[in-house]
This record gives C-alpha cells, structure tokens and sequence, in this order.
C-alpha cells in the first residue's frame, strides 16, 4: 500500500511537473531565432502555438551584432543568449523602437556589452511613472514602473543619426507622433532591411497608443515616407510577426490611408465619436479587426488624433 501511494505520489509530482512545464511554457514560451535575410535573425518567443513579447532583431555586422529591441524583462536573457548561440561575438548597439516594454524592457540584459540608443522622448518616459497600453481589453491603460536607472538608454537622438559597425551603415529615423511619439526606424540599405517596430501591426489596425502622443496620421506619414526611401528589394521587419515584402506594406498602407480619410470624411461632415463607431468601417475593411483592436478603436485611435 504505501509503494502504491510512493507510486501514486511520483506520478502526480511528473504530473506537476509536466504541467508546470506546459503553462511555464505558455507563459514565456521558449526562445527561438530564425534567419530572415542574410545576416539578418529574428529571435523570439513562441509556445508553440504564438508569440510571446516581441521580436528581437538581430544584425550580423562582422564584427559584432546590432540589435533592434531588446524584448519583455523576463524573456530578455534568453534572447541574449541565443543571439550569442547564432554567434559569439559583442553586442555592439541595442535599440529601442519605442519604449513599450515588449521593446524596452529588456534593456538590462544588453548593458554590458551594449550602448543603448533610443528617441528622447523614450528615455524621458523610461525614467519616470508612466502610462501605456493595459493589453487586457480595448482601450485598457495601466501605470508602469520607472526603469532603472542603468538600463536606461545611454544614447539619445532627436531627429535622425547614423552609426557605422564594422561595414554596415546604420539610419536610425524618428518619425514624430505615430505609434508613439518615440518611434525610431531604423535603415540599413547594404541588407536591403528595415526595422519599423509597432508602426505596422501585422493582423490588424495600427495600434497609436494616443497617451504617448502617436497619432493615425503620424502612422500613414510614416509609412508614406519608409516606401519612399525603399525599394521592392526591402524587407520590412516588424515588432510582431513575421517580415512584410514591399507588397505586403503597400496594401497595408492602403487600408491605413483609406480607412483614415472615412473616418476624417465622417468627422469633417460633423458626426460625432459615437455617430462614427456605431456606422462602422465599411465591411471590407472589418478583416483587419483583432480582439484588442477592433474597429472601434481603430475609429476612437483615428478621430481623437487627426
Ligand atoms: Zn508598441
Ligand atoms: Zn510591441
């Protein structure tokens, strides 16, 4: 009897632990990296089944890597790691698309060997309270942590600046108000790449995160402008997702522009809010819908900001 209840009992402890592992696993997924162009990784976290945080973008450049956001807190040593797996050599520069803390929070795991670079306007917000997306319904916002202070970008840039490593030439690019009003671009035209972070969504709308200062038009100049400085060559490298082609940000650009101007149409003509989101978007344009943004807050991100 009791080497059945010691059996019983190791088979339920496997079983915590199995499931402790399978929920662990959902949690914070496990670190994978993938090569999107030469020389160019994306290294995220995935149950499985979807991603976890963000993507983390890392550039070989010979001599060390380049990395374009720095993923969620927890999950940042891991991506570290892994991009140290795909190479062993020094992270020259980390930077920050813009400070959500899928982008940002990881920050702290990269400050031995990086410097890291990101818009003024993130560090300001890094280094105080602040407000940001609740992520837990629609239009949810919630209070975020000062930083600290050593895992606060050490390198700031107003408008736009270029950094060499090894061979590549690197343009970072603010554009002001757009998802936030930190966003940074950054080009590396030799690789035919650019890391745009959350000024595209893939599945969806556009997120503009208003309390930080983005707007939907600061979204479409955006992008107007990235397709301009680019050819069909490029790939575009989002903070979520997989890569879009040059057609790809055409026709999400498309949606963008349009949906912009009939809700710019509806509020010129004197509807309110309400009037808008209860007429909707019209129905070719509801596949871009998603549970945390649907087209009402599509509608609410475009009226409140144009
Ligand atoms: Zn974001
Ligand atoms: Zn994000």
């Amino acid at each position: 009897m009791k080497k059945l209840l010691a059996r019983i009992g190791a088979i339920g402890a496997a079983v915590v632990i199995v499931l402790g592992v399978v929920g662990y696993t959902q949690i914070l997924g496990f670190t994978t990296s993938e090569r999107v162009k030469d020389n160019v990784h994306l290294v995220y976290n995935t149950s499985g089944f979807s991603r976890i945080g963000a993507n983390v973008i890392a550039i070989d450049a010979g001599e060390a890597w380049v990395v374009f956001d720095t993923h969620l807190g927890p999950l940042a040593k891991g991506a570290f790691k892994k991009i140290k797996s795909i190479k062993d050599m020094p992270v020259r520069y980390a930077f920050n698309s813009h400070w959500h803390p899928d982008h940002s929070g990881g920050n702290a795991a990269f400050t031995d060997e990086a410097e890291i670079v990101s818009h003024e306007n993130v560090r300001s917000i890094l280094a105080d309270v602040h407000e940001g997306f609740g992520l837990t319904s629609p239009g949810s916002y919630r209070e975020y942590k000062a930083i600290a202070r050593e895992a606060l970008p050490e390198t700031v840039i107003s408008g736009q600046s270029t950094f060499f490593v090894g061979a590549l030439q690197l343009d970072a690019v603010h554009y002001p108000s757009a998802h936030t009003n930190g966003d940074l671009v950054l080009f590396v035209d030799q690789l035919k790449i650019v890391a745009i972070g959350d000024l595209v969504w893939p599945a969806g709308f556009p997120f503009v995160d208003v309390h930080s200062g983005g707007s939907a038009n600061g979204v479409r100049e955006a992008l107007l402008s990235i397709m301009a400085r680019t050819d069909d060559q490029y790939l575009f490298i989002m903070g979520h997702g997989d890569p879009f082609t040059a057609g790809q940000l055409r026709e999400y650009l498309s949606m963008v522009e349009k949906t912009i101007a009939y809700v710019e149409k509806h509020k010129a003509a004197g509807r309110t809010l309400e009037e808008v989101q209860a007429k909707g978007l019209p129905e070719k344009w509801r596949i871009w819908e998603t549970k945390l943004n649907p087209q009402e807050e599509w509608i609410r991100m475009i009226y409140e900001t144009l």
